[in-house]
């Protein structure tokens, strides 16, 4: 693995509209829960790049008079989420460089799993990296390549790299789409009149009032440029895998991918979860925001009724992005507080949607406790996560995840101080997006079982 990195992230990009900064900017603040890090966006006039990175979200990153100063009709951006000390302002995306053929722009969610020899093999041949990311990886292999014009290299180089990436390059006067072989992260297309518009997830079309188009297939890429579209495929159509964690908690729930509203799907997997995992319980409550759909459907299915139990306070940022276990615990607290006027004295049904290094749940439950609940039934809406990421989601080391400190769920369920805890199955997740048992591959799901879909080319 390159550095030990991994990012999740957000991409956006616009081809032929006068505001294409001002939409961008637009993108990207519906894409801020895919990272919150860092943010970026790079114009261009046909001619050269205006760009301006900063650390912090959209908003912060950016004042009227900065968007005012991206001029040009084309751009790229990014939103950058990475838990791993490279907090550097120089990883942050998009990557500028100036190569022999002029201004050259790289935007990337996901993670290279063979970066770390790619790496290698350009660091023999004389290249100096910059940043400490997969995605320069992507830039030296353009600009080296035999193949002399953009159009010709940019997809050629697509076929060196393995692992996830959905990808934004850009040159003064073109732009590069491309989505990995597998599929791994989501990336969709959508039209405002004749621009054309590439964003990780549909919220961010909607965000900017675009009408969505398709997505990119797996292995496809396309390049837009004054000429128009070519497409072409790098890849073989092959098997699928879309991360299955962007259904359970990483996409916006307003996103629709490969067709499946978001929203439906998380409430599907607190339904079934009901049905493989039921229990007395007077109330349902959420860990808010990302398990509320999933807690209605726990309440759905199950007749308890769904009731705000807990309360999120929206100027605390997300508990995992803080780097320690301390700072994360605290984080936490900040964040979540219990309504006792709707706790106390009850069975409580607790839904979460993932339990990755316990801190979340424990600290929930506790504070439901201290609110007078008599029980807490803590229930998941994914099974146990149990083996990292290496596509581009933070995730901890193995022995780091709570599923791999504990054997079993009675003693977890004590870990944490639940009087019962459940994970919805494997089977229950596929069912509710949409696979075919027999057909499993058409989903990643390599968190939870450990079958990853690519070489993981690890030492
Ligand atoms: P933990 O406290 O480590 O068990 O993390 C689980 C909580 O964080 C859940 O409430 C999830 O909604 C959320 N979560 C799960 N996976 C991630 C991730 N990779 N990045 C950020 N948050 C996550
Ligand atoms: Fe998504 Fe898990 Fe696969 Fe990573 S390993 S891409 S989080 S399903």
């Amino acid at each position: 693995m390159d550095s030990g990195m991994q990012e999740k992230c957000g991409v956006f990009g616009v081809f032929n509209h006068p505001k294409a900064s001002d939409l961008t900017y637009y993108g990207l603040h519906a894409l801020q829960h895919r990272g919150q890090e860092s943010a970026g966006i790079v114009a261009s006039d046909g001619k050269s790049f205006r760009h301006h990175r900063g650390m912090g979200l959209v908003t912060q990153v950016f004042s009227r008079e900065i968007l005012d100063g991206l001029s040009g009709n084309m751009a790229i951006g990014h939103v950058r989420y990475s838990t791993s000390g490279a907090s550097l302002l120089q990883n942050a995306q998009p990557l500028v460089f100036k190569y022999s053929e002029g201004d050259l722009a790289v935007a990337h969610n996901g993670n290279l799993v063979n970066a770390a020899i790619e790496r290698k093999v350009l660091q023999q041949q004389g290249a100096i990296f910059q940043t400490t990311t997969d995605t320069e990886i992507i830039a030296h292999l353009i600009a080296r390549s035999s193949k002399k014009y953009f159009e010709r290299a940019g997809p050629e180089v697509l076929k060196r790299i393995d692992g996830s990436f959905a990808l934004l390059i850009m040159t003064d006067k073109q732009m590069l789409v491309a989505l990995d072989r597998h599929g791994l992260r989501p990336l969709s297309l959508g039209k405002i009149g004749e621009s054309i518009i590439a964003a990780s997830e549909t919220c961010a079309l909607e965000a900017v009032d675009a009408k969505f188009w398709r997505d990119v297939e797996p292995g496809e890429w396309l390049i837009i440029d004054e000429k128009g579209i070519q497409t072409g495929r790098f890849a073989e159509k092959g098997d699928i895998s879309l991360c299955s964690f962007e259904f359970v908690y990483f996409a916006r729930p307003d996103s629709v991918i490969h067709g499946r509203s978001v929203l439906s799907i998380r409430k599907e997997l607190g339904q079934i979860l009901a049905k493989e995992h039921p229990t007395q319980a007077d109330v349902v409550v959420a860990v808010p925001e990302s398990s509320v759909p999933a807690a209605m459907g726990f309440a759905q299915q199950s007749g308890i009724p769904y009731e705000m139990g807990i309360i999120k306070n929206p100027y605390a940022g997300r508990s995992f992005i803080e780097p320690t276990q301390e700072l994360r615990d605290l984080a936490v607290r900040l964040k979540l507080s219990a309504v006792r006027e709707i706790l106390e004295d009850k069975r409580v049904v607790l839904v979460d949607d993932s339990i990755v290094r316990g801190t979340t749940s424990k600290r929930i439950v506790q504070l439901i406790r201290q609110a007078g609940a008599k029980e807490v039934h803590v229930r998941i809406s994914s099974p146990m996560v149990k083996n990292p990421c290496f596509y581009g989601v933070d995730m901890p080391t193995k022995e780091e995840l709570f599923a791999n400190k504990h054997e079993h769920e009675r003693a977890m369920g004590k870990v944490i101080g639940a009087d019962s805890l459940a994970f919805l199955s494997t089977e229950g997740l596929l069912e509710a997006v949409d696979v075919d048992l027999a057909d499993t591959s058409s989903r990643c799901i390599a968190c939870f079982s450990g079958a990853y879909p690519t070489k993981l080319y690890l030492k």
